[in-house]
């Protein structure tokens, strides 16, 4: 069975998912921990479930996901991966971490990229990648087809969409992203956004006032 732990880190409430199952094998989505204590957090879960972290990835490169990317990858000895498309943020990393007054080392440049349609493998897991700019240049999904769940960065929020006005974002390619890409996948797919609460495909597809239409 596939578990999800969540964390909520740093000031901007980003979440952080760890996948694992019973190989005890983990992907790292999003390593937002800031913090002294948040980094001790998590590493105190992963050491409480015995957990065997193999990989770290990011939804985007945003600076609010990525503040812990040097510590989850330093921690436990794992390679990071991003869409090619997010390098822009990861090279400019430090200087936009000090603009929102977060004091960070230089960002760890990724040790791999992911792609549309790629598989990443873990445990008895795939994951595959949903490539979904829109919101920010780089911006990926992770598909779990056998648990049904999604995880989606700021691509998609409970009746929300991620914001278009920072640089790379277009607001059409993020809706037709959604709509041709997301909003394909079965109803009861549920969708773990990079903040605030789950929600399913089927529930937005009816409740989402971006989203309106004839499904
Ligand atoms: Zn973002
Ligand atoms: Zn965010």
């Amino acid at each position: 069975m596939l578990k999800i732990k969540t964390f909520v880190f740093n000031p901007f409430q980003v979440n952080t998912y760890l996948l694992y199952d019973d190989t005890g094998q983990c992907v790292i989505i999003d390593p937002a921990c800031y913090e002294d204590p948040e980094k001790l957090a998590l590493a105190d879960f992963v050491g409480k479930e015995g957990l065997n972290p193999v990989l770290a990835l990011n939804t985007h490169c945003h600076i609010d996901h990525i503040l812990g990317n040097n510590f989850v990858t330093g921690k436990f000895s794992i390679p990071l991966k991003v869409h090619k498309d997010s390098m822009v943020f990861i090279k400019n990393g430090k200087e936009y971490a000090l603009s929102f007054g977060f004091e960070i080392e230089e960002i760890a440049m990724p040790d791999g990229f992911i792609a549309e349609g790629d598989i990443i493998e873990f445990g008895n897991r795939q994951l595959k990648v949903i490539h979904t700019p829109g919101h920010a240049d780089g911006s990926i999904c992770l598909y779990e087809h056998k648990a049904g769940v999604l995880f989606c960065g700021d691509v998609l929020f409970k009746s929300g969409i991620g914001r278009t006005d920072l640089p790379t974002g277009n607001y059409d390619n993020l809706i037709s992203n959604i709509k041709e890409k997301l909003m394909l996948l079965p109803d009861d797919v549920v969708v773990y956004p990079g903040h605030g609460p789950d929600t399913t495909i089927g529930m937005e597809k009816r409740n989402n006032p971006f989203l309106l239409g004839n499904w």
